[in-house]
Formats: structure tokens, C-alpha cells, sequence
């Protein structure tokens, strides 16, 4: 049934949303997964896969919306609501450096408070004390919540925010990009357009960002790739989605911890779909930190060509109860195995020199020694 759809994207040609949707309702999996890694070898044909070393540091969890499916977030009044200060970041980039990192991973909730100055100045003083790593800052609800509590254009803000340091955006606060979706699970956050318009703006700024999906809740099938349509027609537009990622949600101490999960065939599915019809995005990630070493392992024979990141630090999933953690050599090691030369990479996916690589590998067997001396 499938098979003439498997053709056509293995050999480049766009599929449609009906096709799309087609291959998400097949059952195929082993035969979707074999068109999704022919795609990622056209695309990929080099002898290795890659990942990241960065660290997420969320500098607050206030926040003004409310998602349902979000475990991390406090309410303005509440009293367990944090904000790091700049010496708690500080410290959390200076260990990441020594751990051969590139890049911070910089979110937070929607601070009811914080002008736009209060954020250029983090930026900037993070931006001189460690000018080569790079700032992946502010997803796309943020930026949109920054516009609102300074009555600034889009333009202002990621204008002012780049000049202070930014350097890229992670493609976070997606979830489902159909506003049906978003009514359902989400208040007081970024609508579908606005979301998609943050990073219009952001990419006609000349910027990169990743892109995302978090599905496996309430949107239908259909909505999946509505989802990956609107992403493909921007990256038509503009060509600055560098990546893919998708994941599970993850429903323990949510308001939605009624909604089953959705499992490890679900995962790899959908994530082979989206390779064969994100045909304009270059890379796809897989989610370790979701769904585990295995089957994290697996999703780079299911589409991706990237094992994402080292997370030094992860409080977003982990609030949620489900984060896997693995350490340089696991996620090394889950490359090799599968045949392929572990490199590591920058944001825009150069690959950083082999020198470089191998320091960030003993620091990291050096730190992984003395937290098990500390067990
Ligand atoms: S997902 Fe983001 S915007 Fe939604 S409640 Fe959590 S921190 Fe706030």
C-alpha cells in the first residue's frame, strides 16, 4: 500500500499531506524506517554521526502561562519559583567549557517582570566572559512574551537580543503547531502563527534555530502533519531550521497524567515520517533523553543522522519523571556500534577538531569518575 509513497521521498520527491498522512496511519514501521534511513543516508553519505555537548540551564521556572502537560513551571505567587543569578550561570558555563561544551541551552518560564534589558545584559556578560560558546537562548513563547511586557516588534527584540549575543534559538514551546491543539493543553502562550512568525523574523535576521514536535497527547494524526507542513512551507520561506527533533510527551506529575503515553513504535514512526517529509530540513535528532539509550540508538537507523546532545543538565523532562541520563561514552559508544564514527559538532553542525573532541572525552570520563566516587 505504502510502498510507491517509500519511493517517491527515497528518491528526493515531496509527499503531501494526505500521503503524509497515509504513512503515519500504516503499520509498516520496519518498512517506513528503511525509507526514512535511505533518506538520511542521500542526505548524510559520510561515515559518521554526530552530537552535541551543551548545557541546559533553565534560569527560572516563573512562569505566566499555564500548559497542562508542563510539570516544570511555578506560578508568579508561588513560593517555589527560582531565578538563577549570574553567578550561578557563570558557574554552570565555566564547568560546561571544561566538559569540552560548545554551547548553552538557555530557557525559562515567562517571568512576569523582566524587561528586555534584564536579558541583554545576562546575555552580554555571558557573551564576554566565554565568547566561543555559542548562546542558544529564548524559544520562540519567550521572545513573544518579550514583546508583549515591552511593547517592542519582534524585529526590536531579536535584533537587540543578537546584538547582546544571541546566537541561535532552540525550537522549544512548539508542542503541536495547530491552534486546536494548543486552545486545548496551553494558556497564555504562543498561537501557531505567532510561534512560526518569531522564527520567520529570527531567520530573516540572517539567524538559525532548530525546530520541534512533542506529540503523543491529544492532537489526531492529521495534526502531526499539519505540524510538519506548516515547519516545511517556513523552511520554503526562509531555509533557517538547521534540525529536527521530535519526542513523546511525558505525563508523570502533569495535569495530564491521565493521557497514556505514547510508546517506542509511535516514536520511531513518527520520526521516520517526518525524515521523509521534512525533505527541507537538513538534520533530525534523535531523543535520548526521552526515550532511552535503546531506543535512542535505534532512531539513528529511523531517520536521524544525530544523537543531539550531551545534557549536563536537564530540568524540564526530569520535573516531568521521565529524563534518561548517558554519559560522552554511552552516547559515543551507541554511534559506534551501529558502524559509524562518533564527531562531535558545533550548532550549525561543523564538526569541531578531532584534538578538541578527544580533551572534551577524558574531561568527561575524569567528571563521570568522581560522581560514581561520590555514589
Ligand atoms: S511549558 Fe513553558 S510556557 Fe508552558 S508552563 Fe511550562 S515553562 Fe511555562
Amino acid at each position: 500500500m505504502i510502498a510507491k509513497l517509500l519511493e517517491k521521498a527515497v528518491a528526493g520527491e515531496r509527499l503531501t499531506p494526505a500521503e503524509g498522512l497515509q504513512l503515519l496511519e500504516s503499520h509498516d514501521l520496519v518498512a517506513l524506517g528503511r525509507a526514512a534511513d535511505a533518506v538520511t543516508r542521500r542526505l548524510h553519505p559520510e561515515n559518521y554521526r554526530t552530537y552535541n555537548i551543551d548545557r541546559n540551564i533553565n534560569y527560572t521556572n516563573v512562569c505566566t502561562a499555564v500548559c497542562d502537560f508542563c510539570a516544570f513551571y511555578r506560578g508568579p505567587k508561588s513560593d517555589e519559583g527560582y531565578v538563577l543569578s549570574q553567578e550561578q550561570l557563570i558557574a554552570k558555563v565555566q564547568e560546561t567549557v571544561e566538559l569540552g561544551g560548545e554551547q548553552i541551552l538557555l530557557q525559562g518560564g515567562l517571568h512576569p517582570k523582566f524587561t528586555l534589558e534584564w536579558y541583554e545584559e545576562m546575555l552580554s556578560d555571558l557573551k564576554r566572559r566565554f565568547p566561543t560558546v555559542n548562546m542558544h537562548a529564548f524559544s520562540p513563547p519567550e521572545i513573544y512574551h518579550f514583546t508583549k511586557v515591552n511593547n517592542l516588534s519582534l524585529h526590536e527584540v531579536l535584533s537587540r537580543l543578537k546584538a547582546a549575543g544571541l546566537g541561535s534559538l532552540p525550537g522549544g514551546g512548539a508542542e503541536i503547531l495547530v491552534d486546536r491543539v494548543r486552545n486545548e493543553i496551553t494558556r497564555g502562550k504562543v498561537m501557531t502563527d505567532d510561534w512560526l512568525d518569531v522564527m520567520r523574523v529570527w531567520h530573516q535576521l540572517g539567524g538559525h534555530s532548530s525546530a520541534t514536535m512533542m506529540f503523543g497527547h491529544v492532537e489526531t494524526l492529521a495534526e502531526r502533519i499539519e505540524h510538519l507542513d506548516r515547519l516545511r512551507q517556513l523552511q520554503d520561506e526562509t531555509g533557517g531550521f538547521t534540525a529536527f527533533i521530535c519526542w513523546t510527551f511525558q505525563p508523570d506529575h502533569t495535569d495530564m497524567s491521565d493521557v497514556a503515553p505514547a510508546g517506542s513504535f509511535e516514536y520511531l514512526k513518527t520520526q521516520a515520517v517526518a525524515r521523509l517529509y521534512l525533505d527541507n530540513i537538513p538534520n533530525i535528532q534523535s531523543s535520548w533523553v526521552t526515550q532511552g539509550l535503546k531506543m535512542g540508538q535505534l532512531a539513528l537507523l529511523y531517520g536521524a543522522n544525530d544523537m543531539g546532545s550531551l545534557m549536563i543538565e536537564e530540568n524540564v523532562v526530569a520535573e516531568a519523571g521521565t529524563v534518561h541520563y548517558l554519559t560522552l561514552d554511552q552516547i559515543r559508544d551507541s554511534i559506534s556500534e551501529l558502524g559509524y564514527t562518533p564527531r562531535q559538532r558545533n550548532v550549525h553542525y561543523d564538526l569541531i577538531p578531532v584534538e578538541h573532541e578527544l580533551k572534551a572525552v577524558n574531561a568527561n570520563r575524569l567528571r563521570d569518575q568522581q560522581l560514581l566516587q561520590l555514589v
